[in-house]
């Protein structure tokens, strides 16, 4: 396993990879790695020659106001986790070598980003697609892994690479969660045993829509209000959204379309905020 902190070494070595005709899979993450990201990097590995795993905290994707500087670092342990899953390199640039002092290009997509995350979290999307449409020009991957935990994301990504002619598959992994149900996620170190007890009311929400719609339910009202009445029975949970949308476009349905709708949830557990969704 190799450990990779400069651009122009990175673009090199994926040059190399490329004229050995490897397919390269890119998982680009921010460590504080756990199953869930390592679940993409064997994906990733399954599918690839070469697995690229990026680490890098981004900080134009959080708000002045968010957690960039208490989020988790740990980047030992990160090396030796995704060693293990299959990762050949480790590509983790410093905040200059991706943005250079005077840096000022930005890519936004404007449709797909506008609503749900991109309605209470304005200049995340921007980060975002910044920083993955660098990464796919520094490490050419054939195929990106992205996780379905962050449905919104895969949502933009793909409308970025679809609008963008980047040459890259973008492949989808499936949340990992834990046995209680929550979704694993960076975040869940911040919560006391208290607000992670409430916060299984995230997942028992998504899991009550999906049996309303295998149980014939489709009404978008119905599954929205049932998933924000178990929310709401919760003491230290603040609902931002429930919200039945449409997988690629993000934009509210009417009706539930089993394999095209994700009811997708942003909540506060106190001071926590936390998102999951369920494909319906
Ligand atoms: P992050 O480090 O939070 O930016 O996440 C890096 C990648 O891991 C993203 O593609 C996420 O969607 C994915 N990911 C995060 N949590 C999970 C999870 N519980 N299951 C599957 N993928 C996940």
């Amino acid at each position: 396993m190799q450990i990779i902190r400069s651009v122009q070494e990175m673009q090199a070595l994926a040059e190399d990879l490329r004229a050995k005709g490897q397919l390269i899979g890119l998982v680009p993450t921010m460590g504080a790695l756990h199953e869930g990201h390592l679940s993409l990097v064997r994906l990733a590995a399954e599918r690839a020659d070469a697995v690229v795993v990026t680490i890098f905290v981004n900080p134009t994707q959080f708000a002045p106001n968010e957690d960039f500087n208490k989020y988790p670092r740990e980047f030992d342990e990160d090396v030796a986790k995704a060693e293990a899953a299959g990762a050949d390199y480790v590509f983790a640039p410093t905040n200059e070598e991706i943005y250079p002092k005077g840096y000022s290009t930005f890519i936004t997509e404007e449709h797909v980003a506008k609503p749900l995350e991109g309605f209470t979290r304005p200049t995340h999307f921007r980060g975002v697609t910044t920083v993955v449409a660098k990464l796919f020009n520094i490490c050419r991957p054939d195929l990106a892994v992205f996780g379905q935990k962050d449905a919104q994301q895969v949502a933009v990504i793909k409308k970025m690479v679809a609008d963008l002619n980047f040459a890259v598959d973008v492949v989808v992994g499936p949340t990992l969660r834990e046995p209680d149900g929550l979704a694993l996620s960076s975040r869940n170190r911040y919560l006391s045993n208290t607000q992670r007890q409430e916060a299984l009311a995230i997942s028992r929400a998504l899991n009550k829509a999906r049996d309303m719609v295998a149980a014939g339910e489709r009404r978008n009202d119905r599954l929205v209000a049932e998933a924000t009445h178990i929310l709401a029975e919760q003491r230290r949970i603040r609902v931002i959204y429930v919200s039945l949308v449409d997988r690629d476009t993000m934009e509210p349905v009417r009706e539930a379309e089993p394999g095209r709708s994700v009811l997708a949830i942003a909540a506060w557990v106190d001071e926590v905020r936390l998102i999951d969704n369920i494909v319906l």
